[in-house]
């Protein structure tokens, strides 16, 4: 029986979906089930932003330090917990054990940087040109935030919208990708075992059109946060616009690399094939065009064809592999298009 794995809605676990269930499979070894999860609806996402909107009262009123302190304890269960989160993500969405390494990496060191920001949420104080008036601002919380994040970097994209929203007072709902839900519920889990108090933090699992919706269109949520494509990212503005509510998003790249004739080819080499093979080429900030002067074109080509032909590709989770799958079939489908675009 695979694991069945819950939502995390006022400090509770909860493995019913109203939608019913989805499985998480391995895409580099589709017989390796990590778990089942609750397929949300409204139902769910109410309920956990209801619970968020009820325990900002008092989690806004927290002393920014302190809150800070919850932010330190996570950083140092991040730390505890590193090599184990690695692995489910590297099983969960396929990236190779020392990029899910530096995945969760980076969220210990965003909990340590924004438990740092908990002592200086300063205001301003301001000139003021009428005669017995003092002009100052201060921070204020926002609410609840809706929290949506894909699975290129499960830990470290809920972590970078997450941390800075709650030092900063607000409550949060989280709905992570499909593809990787066991990643967001070790860092609910994470949340948990630092004590951060009921309600604050939530979990809801299921997909986009559904789940996702429903939360950005939740009322009571003040700020939607997102990272993703930018189709999808220009629907959640539009929703976001409709009630003027706070939105940010973090979307698509099509980053070239330049290579010019004085370029150190070596250095352009190493980060050409870095940049485009990384996380199997899934990422905002991957090398997906390559702009190289016709003096060293010929000789920079050849060069890039030899070693990306020598990156030996399998299961992220053994140390040999250097390229692991693409997260799914349609994922694959996709590239294998561009590839014929490209040719
Ligand atoms: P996506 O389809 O937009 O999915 C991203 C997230 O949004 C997932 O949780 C998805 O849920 C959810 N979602 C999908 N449709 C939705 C809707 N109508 N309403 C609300 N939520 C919805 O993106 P993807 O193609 O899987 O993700 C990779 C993209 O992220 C790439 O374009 C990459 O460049 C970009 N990215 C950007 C950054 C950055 O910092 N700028 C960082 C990493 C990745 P389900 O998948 O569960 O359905």
């Amino acid at each position: 029986m695979p694991a069945a794995y819950g939502n995390y809605i006022n400090g509770k676990w909860i493995t019913k979906g109203s939608r019913g269930t989805f499985e998480n499979r391995s895409p580099a070894d589709p017989s390796d089930v990590i778990g089942v999860f609750p397929e949300s609806g409204q139902e769910e996402v109410e309920a956990a932003v209801r619970a968020a909107r009820e325990a900002f009262a008092a989690w806004s009123r927290t002393p920014a330090p302190k809150r800070a302190d919850y932010l330190r304890r996570v950083g140092d269960l991040l730390t505890r917990h590193k090599d184990e989160i690695a692995r489910i993500a590297t099983r969960e969405m396929g990236k190779i054990l020392t990029e899910t390494r530096g995945d969760v990496q980076e969220g210990i060191d965003c909990a340590y940087y924004y438990s740092g920001e908990g002592r200086r949420l300063f205001g301003q104080t301001v000139p003021t040109e009428l005669p017995n008036k003092f002009g100052m601002s201060i921070r204020r919380s926002i609410g609840v935030a809706g929290l949506i994040t894909p699975w290129n970097f499960p830990l470290a994209i809920p972590t970078w919208k997450s941390f800075p929203a709650l030092v900063c007072g607000n409550t949060l709902v989280l709905k992570p990708a499909e593809d990787s839900p066991a990643t967001a519920v070790k860092l609910m889990e994470v949340f948990e075992e630092a004590g951060v108090p009921k309600g604050v933090v939530n979990l809801v699992h299921g997909d986009g059109p559904n789940t996702g919706a429903a939360l950005v269109r939740s009322e009571q949520v003040g700020v939607v946060s997102f990272t993703g494509s930018s189709v999808t990212g220009r629907e959640i503005a539009k929703l976001c616009g409709g009630s003027l509510k706070r939105c940010s998003l973090e979307l698509g790249g099509k980053n070239a690399q330049i290579v010019m004739e004085d370029a150190d080819l070596d250095l352009a080499l190493e980060g050409a094939l870095w940049g485009a093979f990384g996380t199997t080429g899934q990422r905002c900030t991957a090398t997906s065009r390559l702009i190289v002067h016709k003096k060293v074109a010929g000789e920079f080509t050849a060069r890039l064809v030899e070693a990306a032909k020598k990156l030996k590709l399998g299961n992220g989770l053994e140390d040999s592999t250097q390229v692991g799958p693409l997260v799914n079939k349609s994922q694959q489908a996709r590239v294998a298009n561009y590839c014929k675009i490209g040719v």
